[in-house]
């Protein structure tokens, strides 16, 4: 059976499924060959997630984003994990329908809730299906780097545990340096801030990641801010069903475009072809090291300004729900639509999402 119509998008590809694997009773994992002329483009960072298009009879399709579970580092192929959602339409439609042999179209890997470094200690925190990214960056690190790792990982009984044996096995190769707390809430309650803070104070000047639902999300981020956490050191993963199809891709690409760029190393200037530049605001944007100074027209978003001027700018769902375009701005000002892979506290430190973002000063810095 085949999940997908016969074309597809630019930028996503068609994966074959290579294994199915029912992980408890509520969740399936996923495991992908993906095609040879995409291996380049699905490279992907421990923590990052795939935008899978789900077949529907109703609306054609729906997208939805699954992290990967998988470590690029040690295991062959990726993998994602899907927990049914309670009268949700595509986890379950993915659970019941999928078997080996089977092939669905996919975006490729995004997102930002990647450690910049696997070599440093970690506090790892899960909530549910949340421990998808999890298991990612826990297995990069344990075998990328060499520093200590605390994982605590909320369920609402041993059962509901995705992944207990392979938790297992790895605490027991790595005794001196992982540490798995399970916080079972049929046994220990529901974790609160009061309750989780004298758990993670430990831990405290550690890199932090969090995933897990809303509610696990906010209790532990007051607790991490109860015992001193500093806010930057504090990474998420919002969980959210997209509402647009990012599959369709109205922005100008680099292909579309005649932009220009200077040879010069670190430096790159860009117009926006095509666009009434006359009002346009000026910004800087770093990525990856090179600063590209671009005319930003009023009315276009900094990821459309920037795949018109043929920059590889990261971004998947343009819809401001899966916050893969975060970056940040030190000068200037941006008005964005939608942002609801940002919370406010977020906004307030100066991210931005690059999908929603429209200039609202005449000079923007931004770096991503
Ligand atoms: C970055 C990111 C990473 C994520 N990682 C994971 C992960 O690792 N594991 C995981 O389990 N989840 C993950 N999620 C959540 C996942 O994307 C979905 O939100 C989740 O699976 C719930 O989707 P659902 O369609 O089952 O439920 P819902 O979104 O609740 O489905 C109900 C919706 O589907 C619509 N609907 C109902 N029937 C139909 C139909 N026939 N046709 C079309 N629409 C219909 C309804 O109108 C309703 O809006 C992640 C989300 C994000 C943003």
């Amino acid at each position: 059976m085949s999940t997908t119509a016969p074309t597809h998008s630019r930028r996503s590809a068609i994966l074959t499924v290579t294994d199915v694997v029912a992980e408890t009773p509520l969740a399936t994992s996923l495991t992908f060959e993906v095609p040879t002329e995409a291996i380049d483009r699905f490279g992907y960072a421990p923590g990052q997630f795939l935008t899978l298009r789900i077949p529907s009879e109703r609306t054609g399709s729906v997208a939805r984003s699954y992290s990967l579970s998988s470590s690029p580092f040690d295991d062959p192929r990726p993998t994602v994990t899907i927990k049914r959602t309670d009268g949700g339409y595509a986890s379950n439609w993915l659970c019941d329908n999928i078997c080996v042999g089977d092939q669905i179209e996919s975006l490729p890997p995004a997102g930002v809730f990647t450690p910049r470094d696997l070599d440093v200690p970690l506090l790892l925190i899960a909530g549910g299906s949340g421990v998808t990214p999890i298991m990612s960056i826990l297995t990069a690190a344990l075998s990328q780097g060499h520093a200590p790792i605390t994982m605590v990982y909320a369920n609402r009984s041993a059962d509901d545990v995705i992944f207990a044996d392979r938790l297992d096995a790895l605490t027991a190769a790595n005794p001196d340096r992982l540490t798995v707390v399970h916080w079972p809430a049929d046994q220990r309650g529901l974790p609160t801030a009061a309750a989780l803070a004298p758990v993670l104070r430990p831990h405290r000047d550690r890199e932090v990641f969090l995933c897990g639902p809303a509610p696990f999300m906010e209790v532990t981020r007051t607790a991490l801010s109860d015992i001193g956490v500093e806010r930057a050191a504090i990474h998420t993963e919002v969980y959210l069903s997209l509402t647009g199809d990012p599959f369709t891709d109205p922005a100008p690409t680099a292909s579309d475009t005649t932009g220009t760029g200077t040879d010069t190393p670190g430096i790159d200037t860009a117009d926006a072809p095509g666009t009434d530049t006359a009002d346009a605001a000026k910004v800087a944007v770093e990525l990856d090291g090179t600063v590209h100074q671009l005319d930003w027209p009023r009315d276009q978003t900094l990821v459309e300004v920037m795949l018109a001027a043929g920059i590889d700018v990261p971004y998947s769902c343009q819809a401001g729900e899966c916050g893969s375009c975060t970056a940040t701005i030190s000068a200037g000002t941006v008005e964005m639509t939608a942002c609801e892979a940002l919370d406010p506290d977020d906004v307030a430190d100066g991210y931005i999402l690059g999908c929603q973002a429209r200039p609202t000063a005449d000079r923007i810095e931004i770096a991503f």
